[in-house]
């Protein structure tokens, strides 16, 4: 089950938009059953730091919501994405000023 761009939340969201509420909260229902079911026992958090909160939402959440400077990792894709167009108002030339902090990760994610 793929959760990234999720055809059945992006239905869902479709509906809401459209104002149809209760179906947009039942296909939300039925994205969040599926996930329930498959992530049972399987690690859904795409998060490749070392951290011993992989996979704990609710803490993860509570830290970043506590120190504000920055969401989640597994939110990134999302906010990279918007940034991404409004960087092109500027041709991306943001790039030249900015580098990434150098992140500790996981064993199986290091080069
Ligand atoms: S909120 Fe934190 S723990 Fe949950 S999936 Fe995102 S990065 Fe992983």
């Amino acid at each position: 089950m793929k959760i990234e761009g999720n055809q059945k939340e992006l239905d869902a969201m479709a509906e809401f938009h459209k104002g149809n509420r209760q179906e947009g909260l039942k296909l939300q229902e039925e994205f969040a059953a599926e996930f329930r079911e498959e992530y049972k026992d399987k690690d859904h958090c795409p998060c490749q730091k070392a951290c011993r909160y992989h996979g704990n939402c609710k803490e993860c959440v509570a830290i970043h919501r506590a120190h504000q400077e920055h969401v989640p990792n597994c939110m990134r894709p999302i906010l990279n994405q918007k940034i991404k167009l409004l960087s092109e108002l500027t041709e991306h030339t943001i790039a030249k000023e900015i580098e990434p902090p150098h992140e500790v990760l996981r064993k199986e994610f290091q080069e």
